[in-house]
């Protein structure tokens, strides 16, 4: 067992382990907890909860999560006098999977954000965003419920990369003269630059998850979003590398949009899955005029970000998005909101968020049984109107109840 300064391994549990590529989860796996601050705390205790609750339930005491605190944010930088300790890391990259609370950025002292620097240092590429409704919950449009798409948003490049020259300064100026006159551009020399890279490793190991998403699951499409048709040689780039993983690595599997008019006559072949692709700008418009025609989408890194939270506040908002960070195995399943300080320990916030990235990795750890009776139990228990402050303003009738109260509804509402 590896030893830490302050994380505490759990005696009672044991690794999850890859083995032939696969995770080899054991019915007491050991997973990482970064409480998170300010709302954090609330939302943590609530979903370990509903979790252990519903993993109790699911699996009759066969199964149970072993939780280990690890430290990020202001809890460690009271235990370490750091913000993101080098072994809270470690215990991530060896324990595999783990769930997240939202962590403060500290403003100033040149601070990149440890959310960045986690998905960073531990090489989690995929950001996974489903988005799906729930009966009952308030949404700026008339059918939320056609709405139900995975966004796989690729994770580290593009404009994301942190490659930026400040306006004025030398190496920005150097970077403007170089392009002026090598390239021949014309850039204002008052200009700031920043650096688009995609990459074919980027883009084949995104999408390569996307479709595999979609194969695992039996979904009907794949849509690559970009913006090719301006940017040719990052953003079109990253679709021709998609169609070529799509039709190269699944060929067995997919059909293009192409092969489905011209082969096909418009008739999708039974248990093949369509691979398309839509400009950003259309995609927007698309997922509110025609959402049950999109299921996973693969996107770029800023097309990702616009378009998962669009997507989620078109189903009743932010409150209830969960997400994940994924690497080749790391997962890192959290918040998709942030600390929102001014409820810290007010007992107040809905956990949804939370509660459905735990739900996320349930299903990761191929425990589909207990992610299943939690959704289901979230499902009722909104249908039953008792639900926290922020859906109780949204809905006609409901029972406003504290963060603990609606995760006592959600375990009561097991089934
Ligand atoms: P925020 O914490 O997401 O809060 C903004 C507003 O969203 C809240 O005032 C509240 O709106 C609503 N909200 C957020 N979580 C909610 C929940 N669980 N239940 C109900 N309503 C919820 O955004 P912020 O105030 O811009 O950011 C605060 C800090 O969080 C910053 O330090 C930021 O860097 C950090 N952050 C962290 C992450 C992360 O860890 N992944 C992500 C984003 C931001 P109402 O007041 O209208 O009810």
């Amino acid at each position: 067992m590896a030893r830490y300064k302050h994380i505490e391994v759990p005696k009672d549990g044991a690794p999850i382990k890859v083995k032939n590529k696969k995770l080899m989860v054991p019915d007491n796996p050991i997973i990482p907890v970064i409480e998170g601050d300010g709302i954090g705390r609330d939302i943590m205790k609530a979903t370990r909860r509903v979790v252990d609750a519903a993993v109790e339930k699911a699996y009759k005491g066969k199964k149970k999560i072993a939780w280990m605190d690890v430290y990020a944010g202001e809890n460690a930088n009271r235990l370490y006098k750091e913000w993101m300790p080098q072994e809270t890391f470690d215990a991530i990259q060896k324990y595999i999977v783990a769930l997240k609370g939202p962590l403060t950025t500290p403003i100033g002292g040149g601070f990149r954000s440890l959310n960045v620097t986690l998905r960073q240092v531990l090489n989690l590429y995929a950001c996974v965003r489903p988005v799906r409704y729930f009966q009952g919950v308030g949404s700026p449009v008339v059918h939320p419920e056609k709405l139900n798409v995975v966004i796989f948003r690729e994770n580290t490049e593009d404009v994301y990369a942190g490659i930026e020259w400040k306006k004025g300064s030398a190496d920005c100026k150097k970077v403007i003269s170089w392009l002026n006159k090598t390239m021949k551009t014309n850039i204002r020399t008052d200009s700031g630059i920043g650096v688009k890279p995609i990459s074919v490793t980027g883009t084949r190991r995104l999408v390569r998850k996307a479709i595999l998403h979609a194969i695992t699951r039996k979904l009907p499409s794949v849509t690559l979003v970009h913006k090719g048709n301006i940017m040719k040689f990052t953003e079109g780039f990253f679709r021709d590398i998609g169609y070529q993983v799509a039709t190269k690595e699944f060929r067995s599997h997919v059909v293009t949009e192409d092969e489905l008019w011209g082969k096909y006559k418009g008739k999708m072949p039974k248990g093949k899955i369509l691979i398309n692709d839509r400009i950003a700008d259309s995609i927007f418009q698309q997922v509110l005029t025609r959402p049950d025609e999109y299921s996973v989408l693969a996107t770029p890194n800023l097309n990702g970000d616009y378009l998962s939270d669009a997507c989620a506040a078109q189903v009743g908002g932010l409150g209830m998005a969960p997400g994940a960070n994924i690497g080749d195995y790391v997962g890192l399943f959290e918040a998709t909101h942030g600390t929102a300080p001014k409820y810290a320990d007010k007992d107040m916030v809905n956990p949804g968020s939370l509660i459905l990235s735990a739900v996320m990795m349930l299903d990761y750890l191929g425990w589909d049984k207990a992610a299943v009776m939690i959704e289901k139990a979230i499902e009722t228990t909104i249908k039953k109107k008792t639900v926290t402050y922020d859906l109780e303003r949204q809905m006609k009738g409901a029972k406003k109840v504290s963060t603990s109260q609606y995760a006592t509804h959600i375990i009561k509402n097991m089934r």
